[in-house]
C-alpha cells in the first residue's frame, strides 16, 4: 500500500477568502488540503511533518494571470528553460501558479509558446510555481491602443489565421483582443466554443462597436484603464468608450496592474467600487526583466528601458510591462488602496482563480484543493511557499 505523505501547517492566522482562523491549522496529504480548522478542533495525523508558521499568516498561494516573464526568461521568446526559470523566481514572491503571457509577435513565436507550454505542463512539477496555461495578448489588438506591442504584427481576426492558435485549447486559456475590430465577434464565439477566455484589452472602441463581441462571450478586461479608450463625442453626443463600457457591463471582470506606476489609487478603487473584490484581480504584468538589475531589456521583439521600478519604451510613449511581483501588488492594495489584508489577498488568490476557471482546485484553503500555501508576515514578506504539498521556498 502506498504510504501517505502528511504535512501540517500550524501556529499562524489562516486567511482564506471568507474565513479567518486564529491559531489555525491546515493539514495536507499527498499535495492536497484535507483539513482546515482551529488547532485542537481538528485531528492531527501522527507521523506528519510540521511547518511552524511562527505566528505569521497562512494564506493560499498567489495566482498571477498576466505575466510575461522573469529573470530574463521571456514567454514570447520561449525556450526549454523559460517556465522553470519563471517558476523558481515566482515562489520567492508568493506566486504559486500563473498564466504565461505572450505579447504580439510573429505567428511562429505564438506557436512555439503553445508547443513549449504543452510539453512543460505534461510533466507536472512542484519545484516552482505551476504554469496553468498561456495567455495570448494579441495579435488582434487596436492599432491606436497598441502600447508596447509591435504594430507590424497586429492584425484583424480571421478564422483562417486564428484557428491555428485555437487548436491549442488544452494550454491556451485566455486571449486578449480588441472587441471593436472587424471579425472579433466571430473570434469571441470560437474562443468560447473552445473554452478559452476572451478578454477585452488594447481597445479603442465605443460602446456600440464593442457590444456585439462582448455579448458574444467576452468575460474579462485585461489591465483595466491601460490602453483603453475613454468616452468621446459621436457627433455632439458623448458616448461610452472602452473604459466606461467595460466598467458598466456586469458580465466583465477586471484585472489591474497594481505596481503603483500603471494606475493611480483612485482609479484602482473606482474599479473595485463598481465591480467588487470578487470581480477584480491583481496582475503583475511583469516583463522579463523582473528580478534583474535596471538597464536595457527585451520583451518579445521590443526593447525597453528598466529604471526606477518600471519598464518603458525608449521613446517614453508607453510602459512596457511592469517589474513587479504579486506580493508587491497585495502590499500596494493594502497601503495605496486602503484594502483590508483579507480583501487584498482575495484579489490575488480566489478572484483570479475564479476568473480563469480554476477555483475548483486553486485560490483558497479548503478541503480537496491543491496544497498551494504561503506563510508571510503582516507586511506581505514571504517566509515560506508550499506548492502542492512541498515546501519549496524558505526565506533565509
Ligand atoms: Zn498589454
Amino acid at each position: 500500500m502506498k504510504e501517505h505523505k502528511y504535512l501540517i501547517v500550524k501556529n499562524g492566522m489562516v486567511i482564506t477568502p471568507d474565513l479567518e482562523i486564529r491559531d489555525g491549522i491546515v493539514i495536507l496529504r499527498d499535495g492536497k488540503i484535507i483539513e482546515v480548522g482551529k488547532r485542537g478542533e481538528v485531528e492531527e495525523p501522527l507521523n506528519a511533518n510540521i511547518v511552524d508558521a511562527n505566528n505569521n499568516y497562512i494564506s493560499p498561494g498567489l495566482i498571477d494571470i498576466h505575466v510575461n516573464g522573469a529573470m530574463g526568461a521571456d514567454v514570447t521568446k520561449v525556450d526549454n528553460n523559460t517556465f522553470s526559470t519563471m517558476g523558481s523566481f515566482f515562489i520567492k514572491h508568493g506566486t504559486t501558479s500563473y498564466l504565461g503571457t505572450a505579447i504580439t509577435s510573429a505567428d511562429n513565436d505564438f506557436i512555439q509558446v503553445l508547443e513549449h507550454a504543452r510539453t512543460y505542463m505534461q510533466h507536472s512539477k512542484t519545484d516552482g510555481a505551476e504554469l496553468l496555461g498561456i495567455h495570448m495578448e494579441g495579435p488582434f489588438l487596436s492599432q491606436n491602443q497598441s502600447g508596447a506591442h509591435p504594430r507590424e504584427f497586429l492584425s484583424l481576426p480571421r478564422p483562417d489565421h486564428y484557428m491555428q492558435f485555437l487548436e491549442y485549447s488544452d494550454v491556451l486559456k485566455k486571449m486578449t483582443l480588441a472587441p471593436e475590430l472587424e471579425g472579433s465577434t466571430q473570434l469571441v464565439k470560437d474562443l468560447k466554443d473552445k473554452g478559452i477566455i476572451a478578454a477585452a484589452g488594447h481597445t479603442d472602441g465605443i460602446y456600440s462597436e464593442m457590444i456585439p463581441a462582448i455579448s458574444g462571450g467576452i468575460t474579462h478586461a485585461t489591465h483595466f484603464f491601460c490602453n483603453m479608450s475613454h468616452f468621446r463625442r459621436d457627433q455632439l453626443k458623448r458616448v461610452a468608450g472602452a473604459v466606461e463600457t467595460l466598467l458598466y457591463d456586469d458580465r466583465i471582470s477586471g484585472a489591474i496592474i497594481a505596481d503603483g506606476w500603471h494606475v493611480g489609487p483612485v482609479l484602482m478603487n473606482l474599479l473595485v467600487k463598481v465591480k467588487g473584490v470578487d470581480r477584480v484581480c491583481f496582475v503583475s504584468d511583469a516583463m522579463p526583466a523582473v528580478g534583474l538589475p535596471p538597464g536595457i531589456h527585451n520583451i518579445g521583439d521590443v526593447k525597453a528601458i528598466v529604471e526606477n521600478g518600471v519598464a518603458r519604451l525608449p521613446d517614453n510613449s508607453a510602459y512596457a510591462g511592469s517589474v513587479t511581483t504579486m506580493d508587491v501588488c497585495v502590499r500596494n492594495g493594502i497601503n495605496q488602496m486602503g484594502l483590508s489584508m483579507v480583501d487584498a489577498l482575495r484579489m490575488a488568490t480566489q478572484t483570479p482563480a475564479e476568473i480563469i476557471g480554476v477555483s475548483d482546485r486553486k485560490g483558497s484553503l479548503e478541503k480537496g484543493k491543491d496544497a498551494d500555501i504561503i506563510i508571510m508576515d503582516k507586511d506581505i514578506n514571504i517566509d515560506k511557499t508550499i506548492i502542492r504539498g512541498e515546501v519549496n521556498y524558505t526565506r533565509k
